[in-house]
């Protein structure tokens, strides 16, 4: 999960259920297939699918238009639909006659012609939209607003079979549901031919992918259902002349992410891993339910660094979960100190209604947690300082983000995220556009940025 934002107060903060989508189809199996189309994408999307009228917050009609008895019938589901629900997006063959439809039942929300996936999934967003909630949502709300057409965010699965006390997103999302490989990859495709050069994998629990489809194989290429496979057949997507950068976020230390790291070092996938590990104290990971917390982890992190020296580690972390006491906190920044992460968040630990936590005795008060949050963040800032003083000298890759049309412009190494992580600020960056990537000089660094020249291309 992306972790836990700062705390407002000491009641369980409140998680909206996500809205809920009915849908009726009719027709024949092309008409099935769009409604699966539809149903993926809203699943996707975050809504939860409803059985029935009554609890939907909106219900999709999707129409058969081929003969007068199909219409006619077509005509009273909708009927039904409204008198049941009243909040009816009609899509399908017979949204080829709207007029017809909107004479009948004025009150349609939208109406479209078949196929029309995207347009189906913004009117439903229009009618029931999801609010943004950060102790959940994968994708940071900024990002959303402002995913620039050569970033795009590529989500692989949906819910999480594990049980962190601190989250309740397996009973908001379910358990884990890969998507098929074959179907990421063609819409990783389309994406690249699309204009993006860098794709952003997510999912709540990115290393188990696959898992409940058995890690089988799909498709004519038989790619198998699997992180390593679906890392290495996105990384194959770019070109010399057009690579595309694939970096992998919320992925945890299970055995099998050491396969991770060859690809790393052959240049297929960015060397970049988004681990959120939250504490280091055993006795902490284990009141928190952590999976794959094992011992090992500095000794792994130390065998990725030797394969691959510019890996960079992004975490997140809680300070003052309940029973954390001042020698488990100073574990936690003595484990940092060692670990050397590139890029860390912090949260005060906060308790969310309906999460194991909250039974936990010992939580430390507010004023301990924000400090604790506070004492972790300077210590992180002052390693990240350190770490990013050392890119000084060196000539790296950047992916332009934005210009300034005066010859400044904003780019991204491969250790840097969107939204989360650092910059690379560049001058003298006259010609440059959006999704170039670019050389660039290093000529100086912060505590979270780089500043630097464009070097070439
Ligand atoms: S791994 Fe833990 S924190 Fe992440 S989504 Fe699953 S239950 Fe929540």
């Amino acid at each position: 999960m992306p972790g836990v934002p700062p705390a407002a107060g000491d009641a369980p903060a409140r998680i909206a259920p996500p809205p809920v989508v009915g849908l009726v189809s009719l027709g024949c199996p092309k008409a099935l297939v769009d409604s699966e189309r539809i149903l993926t994408e809203l699943r996707r999307a975050g809504y939860a699918l409803g059985a029935d009228y009554a609890g939907a917050d909106v219900v999709i009609v999707n129409t058969c238009g081929f003969l007068d008895s199909a219409k006619e019938e077509s005509l009273e589901a909708i009927g039904e639909a409204m008198a049941e629900n009243g909040r009816v997006v009609v899509t399908g063959c017979m949204g080829a006659e709207a007029a017809r439809i909107r004479e009948r039942f004025p009150g349609v929300l939208a109406v479209t012609g078949p196929a029309a996936t995207e347009a189906v999934v913004e009117a439903v967003r229009a009618a029931a939209p999801i609010a943004p909630q950060p102790f959940v949502d994968l994708v940071p709300e900024a990002g959303l607003k402002l995913t620039p057409r050569h970033t795009s965010y590529l989500k692989i699965s949906e819910g999480c079979n594990h049980a962190c006390a601190f989250c309740i997103i397996p009973q908001l999302r379910g358990r884990l549901v890969s998507r098929r490989p074959d179907a990421i990859l063609r819409e990783a495709e389309k994406l690249v031919a699309a204009g993006t050069r860098e794709l952003l994998v997510i999912s709540q629990d990115t290393s188990a992918y696959g898992r409940d489809l058995a890690h089988a194989r799909f498709g004519a290429s038989g790619l198998r259902a699997h992180i390593t496979d679906l890392a290495r057949a996105l990384g194959q997507l770019g070109t010399p002349e057009a690579p595309v950068w694939v970096r992998l976020h919320y992925v945890y230390p299970y055995a099998h992410v050491d396969e991770l790291i060859p690809l790393m070092a052959e240049g297929l996938i960015l060397p970049y891993l988004d681990i959120p590990f939250q504490h280091a104290s055993p006795r902490i990971l284990k009141a928190m339910r952590r999976p794959a917390s094992e011992a090992r982890t500095l000794e792994r992190i130390r065998a990725w660094r030797a394969m691959v020296p510019d890996l960079a580690i992004r975490s997140t972390f809680i300070a003052g979960f309940p029973g954390e006491t001042e020698a488990d906190f100073q574990h936690l920044l003595d484990w940092l100190e060692e670990a050397e992460l590139d890029r860390v968040g912090c949260f005060a630990y906060e308790p969310v209604a309906g999460a194991a936590a909250n039974a936990l005795p010992g939580l430390p008060p507010r004023e301990v947690r924000e400090e604790r949050r506070d004492r972790f963040m300077a210590h992180a800032a002052a390693l990240s300082a350190r770490r990013l003083s050392r890119k000084v000298g060196q000539t790296i890759r950047v992916l332009v983000d934005e210009v300034d049309g005066t010859g400044g412009a904003t780019g991204r190494s491969a250790a840097d995220a969107p939204e989360i992580d650092g910059r690379v600020l560049l001058r003298d960056a006259h010609g440059l556009r959006p999704g170039d990537l670019i050389l660039a000089h290093i000529e100086e660094s912060d505590a979270f940025d780089l500043f630097g020249v464009p070097a070439g291309q």
